[in-house]
């Protein structure tokens, strides 16, 4: 076998998170090697007006909050993206479909131009991967999969062998390969995971009349039903979540009928749903890694946490952690420390790791209240919200939340004050 490669850093997985990461180390100084197992053709993700022209609408979008707009923006592809295409959503309208309880959230109440964007996952990806085709620190290899990982040797490197024969060598590791992480596996770190009983149906939809560039949220019976808005005022991203039973019925409808259902389930709010698109089914559950770092390692976004997404934060949380982790390890190179050894990246852990599972129980805690049947909790729930819904200040907080802009947030994703 030759010589290993040596690089600073290497990141597995090309989804957002990674990505940004990757992009926000731009000034770093260090070489970082991107592993994607997907085959996609490099070139073809680059294009945007391609994947538009050829595939339309992506059905997976995130509702992404004003601190991951400041996160996209320091790693260089916010502007980019809003030349693609992103939805800025100015309410956002919940309410419990077997009550009387109602709350909106108005831009206009807190002073801002908007609550949050929709965004189509594909444009954040193929914005990051063409900022980082511009950047020099940085090689993505596509089509390989870590398949070993060892120990750190005594000089703090780990070897990699990934699917194609190579061996790479790294002082850092970071998992960024989505909920079902095999880095993190093979790093030796357990998770703590359970089922929510929900699946979730995700599609892009048409609608008789416009979106009013709101966010519509209804708790069915059987979980929480959400429209959010696309550019073209009469189509919706929506995430119907549900029982599995119930998700397969659904998925087994021809698109008419499923139409009507969804009409129905959404209570008419935008009068007749007149078309659907492929519709996609995706399993619902709770994960969270017992810890993010170890020596020379460290795991983010869904490698690290996954979470239900009826409050649309589960991205937002895992940009979050590559503004914290990059400042984590920038701050280490500034300080002239070793910006890979666990106890300089527990920085990063303590940073996330009790906002992550704040917003876990929270989901948590809303999923049983909403969950749950007979007369108390509906009363709770219907009160809770009109009430909720009534006092300014309680209502400002949550939606400080929603907007990702409470908590303790890394340095990257705040806004910078204004003069
Ligand atoms: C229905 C639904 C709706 C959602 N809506 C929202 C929302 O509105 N707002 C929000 O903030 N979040 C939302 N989320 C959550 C959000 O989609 C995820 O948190 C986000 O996609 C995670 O990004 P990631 O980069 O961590 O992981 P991923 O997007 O999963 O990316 C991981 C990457 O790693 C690659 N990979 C996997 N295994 C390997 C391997 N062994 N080697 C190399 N590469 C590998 C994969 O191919 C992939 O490209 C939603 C989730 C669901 C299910």
């Amino acid at each position: 076998m030759g010589q290993d490669k040596m690089t600073d850093l290497v990141i597995v997985g090309a989804g957002m998170v990674g990505l940004t990461l990757a992009a926000l180390l731009a000034d770093s100084g260090l070489s970082i090697r991107i592993i994607e197992t997907r085959e996609f053709d490099a070139d073809h993700a680059l294009s945007w007006e391609q994947a538009q022209r050829e595939q339309g609408y992506d059905s997976r979008v995130s509702a992404l909050t004003v601190a991951s707009q400041q996160v996209l923006t320091v790693a260089g592809v916010w502007s980019q993206m809003e030349q693609m295409r992103l939805m800025p959503y100015r309410a956002m309208d919940v309410w419990d479909g077997e009550g009387t309880g109602h709350i909106r959230f108005d831009c206009t109440e807190l002073h801002e131009p908007c609550l949050g964007h929709i965004v189509e996952n594909r444009v954040t990806q193929s914005a990051l991967l063409q900022r980082l085709a511009e950047l020099d620190h940085c090689q993505l290899s596509v089509g390989v999969a870590l398949n070993e990982l060892s120990e750190p040797d005594a000089d703090g490197f780990r070897t990699l062998t990934l699917s194609n024969g190579e061996a790479l060598q790294a002082r850092c590791v970071v998992a960024a390969d989505g909920a079902l992480s095999n880095t993190r596996r093979l790093a030796g770190i357990g998770m703590w995971e359970w089922d929510y009983g929900h699946h979730a149906i995700v599609t892009t939809v048409t609608t008789e009349q416009p979106n009013q560039a709101t966010c519509w949220q209804r708790f069915t019976d059987d979980g929480p039903l959400a429209f959010l808005p696309l550019a073209n005022p009469h189509l919706s991203s929506i995430v119907w979540s549900t029982s599995p039973d119930h998700a397969k019925a659904l998925m087994e409808l021809d698109d008419e009928a499923f139409c009507q259902a969804l009409e129905q389930a959404f209570e008419g709010r935008l009068g007749r749903v007149t078309h659907s698109d492929s519709r996609y089914v995706l399993p619902l559950r709770q994960r969270h890694a017992r810890h993010y770092v170890k020596e020379g390692f460290a795991a983010i976004g869904d490698a690290a946490h996954t979470i239900h997404p009826l409050a649309g934060q589960g991205v937002n949380l895992g940009l979050m952690d590559a503004a914290a982790l990059a400042e984590t390890i920038l701050d280490g190179l500034e300080a002239d420390v070793d910006w890979s050894a666990e106890y300089h990246l527990r920085r990063f852990q303590r940073a996330r790791q009790g906002e992550n599972l704040q917003m876990a129980a929270t989901m948590e805690g809303f999923k049983r209240l909403f969950d749950a049947e007979g007369v108390m909790p509906r009363i709770l729930r219907n009160a809770g919200m009109t009430w909720m819904n009534r006092l300014t200040p309680v209502k400002n907080h949550i939606v400080q939340q929603a907007m990702g802009l409470s908590g303790a947030l890394p340095r990257l994703a705040r806004r910078p004050v204004k003069e």
